[in-house]
């Protein structure tokens, strides 16, 4: 009993088994008892008949005289003997002639049936079964109420074993039918499961972009639909994973190839080694050291597992001390920061550490693509001032505005993406890998929030997230 197609069919055939023993058991009862009662009836009317004919008779001729001429023209009931006697017990009529000036207690008939005439007895009928008749004192007699009872003849229980020989061969015929149609349809049925199976077998193999093909709109296809949609999410999983790799290796190349030019320009005395050539390596394995730092953060954040510590948190002072920590920067590019912070904010519900990195971010992106003389606008603001705003009214909004270059619509969609870059080469001049704005999302995402740009060309753009009072982690 391995497969489900044989368990099916196996479970088919028993109850195939059961259904059609019990119905031909049961209709086999019913038959035999209706039948019976059919012939017991048939019987009692018969001898009703006989005993009226016979009360005739003797109310005719005063006699039994002559009677044994009548019971050669009384019809016969089957192979039934019909035997007369008189009132002294003495056999007077007989169908077979053969017991006639015999007494009844000779052959030993029982069960008399009283042929009356004018309220007195003046013989008893006898309804003998020729067939189950064996000899004295065996065989059943008719009488008033026997002759219905009797067993049947040989003749009525070969018809009946015939009925019952049918019914058995209808039963197996059906039974037949039944399990044949119930392999095709057991089949049938499983062959999803079969595909099903193929299919988990090809993805186990590697071929992630196997698709089962059920087309049924039941369990099975639902089923089917699920098993696909996983395959493709296995495959776009599979496919972002290669992406990252190749991204990943993409990024470590270019440091590292700095690094090992400088190195070997150094030890072949073609560079100086001098603090500024040792300085250029330096700036390279920081960079390195930032990126691995921000994969760490990124990965541990995209699968959940990255460490918060929540607590009550002033996102006024908090982004204060983000403004603070880049004046030196803004004041280098002369870029003046003005920060626009409602007052009576509420706490909100954060890791204060990892939403100084985001804002802190956005503020160096701001800086970095404004150019000298521009200003960028910090808002600390009550999420609801934003029209349409779903959230709770408490929920609070931070936004950092620069006038700068702006990013171009197409790249609009993109932005959050890991290792998406506007302006490859510029960026990379400006030390970025394209993980920020990505492991900004992903942090404000843990925390219940949202992040968005809006950004014009040439005028500038503007960063927003919202956090929920409550807080999500
Ligand atoms: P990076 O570390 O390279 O800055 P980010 O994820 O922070 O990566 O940003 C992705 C890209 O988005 C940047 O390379 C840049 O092209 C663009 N970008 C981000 N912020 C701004 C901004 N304020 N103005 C214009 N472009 C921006």
């Amino acid at each position: 009993m391995r497969s489900l197609n044989w368990k099916l069919t196996l479970a088919l055939l028993l109850v195939v088994a059961v259904s059609v023993g019990l119905t031909a058991y049961l209709t086999n009862l019913g038959t035999t008892s209706e039948f019976s009662q059919y012939v017991s009836q048939g019987r009692l009317s018969y001898v009703e008949q006989v005993q009226e004919t016979l009360s005739d008779y003797y109310a005719d001729t005063g006699s039994w005289q002559g009677v044994q001429g009548l019971f050669g023209d009384l019809p016969r009931f089957g192979t039934y003997r019909l035997v007369l006697a008189d009132s002294s017990g003495l056999i007077v009529g007989d169908t077979d002639a053969e017991w006639l000036g015999k007494t009844t207690s000779q052959i030993g008939l029982v069960d008399p049936v009283s042929v009356v005439v004018s309220g007195q007895e003046v013989g008893t009928l006898y309804l003998v079964s020729s067939s189950t008749w064996h000899g004295h004192g065996q065989g059943p007699i008719a009488g008033d109420e026997s002759a219905a009872q009797q067993p049947l003849t040989g003749e009525e229980q070969d018809f009946l074993d015939r009925a019952n020989r049918s019914l058995a061969i209808a039963g197996a015929v059906g039974a037949a039918v039944a399990i044949l149609l119930g392999l095709v349809l057991t089949r049938q049925i499983t062959r999803p499961i079969r595909e099903l199976k193929k299919g988990a077998n090809r993805i186990a193999r590697g071929k992630l972009s196997y698709r089962v093909k059920v087309k049924s709109q039941d369990e099975f296809g639902e089923l089917a639909k699920s098993f696909n949609s996983m395959a493709t999410s296995l495959e776009n999983s599979e496919e972002a994973r290669q992406r990252l790799l190749a991204d990943i290796a993409h990024e470590l190349r270019t440091p590292l190839s700095v690094i090992e030019g400088t190195v070997d320009a150094m030890l072949d005395g073609v560079f100086e080694t001098d603090a500024a050539n040792l300085r250029s390596i330096k700036e390279e394995t920081a960079l390195l050291t930032r990126l691995v730092a921000d994969l760490r953060d990124l990965s541990l954040a995209e699968s959940g597992q990255l460490k918060m510590e929540v607590a009550p948190t002033d996102l006024v002072s908090l982004v204060q001390r983000v403004i603070s920590q880049a004046e030196v920067i803004a004041q280098q590019k002369e870029i003046t920061m003005s920060l626009d912070a409602a007052e009576k904010l509420p706490r909100v519900a954060a890791d204060a550490g990892r939403i100084e990195q985001v804002v802190a971010n956005l503020l160096s992106n701001a800086l970095n693509h404004t150019p000298p003389g521009s200003s960028v606008a910090v808002t600390v603001a009550p999420a609801d001032s934003l029209p349409g705003y779903q959230g709770s009214k408490e929920d609070v909004l931070i936004s950092v505005a620069d006038t700068g270059e702006g990013i171009p619509p197409q790249h609009l969609p993109h932005i959050f993406e890991r290792f998406y870059r506007v302006d490859d080469a510029r960026s990379r001049m400006l030390g970025g890998a394209g993980l920020g704005l990505a492991i900004a999302k992903q942090m404000v995402e843990l925390h219940g929030g949202k992040i968005w740009v809006e950004s014009q060309p040439g005028k500038g753009s503007r960063f927003s997230l919202t956090l929920p009072v409550s807080g999500q982690a």
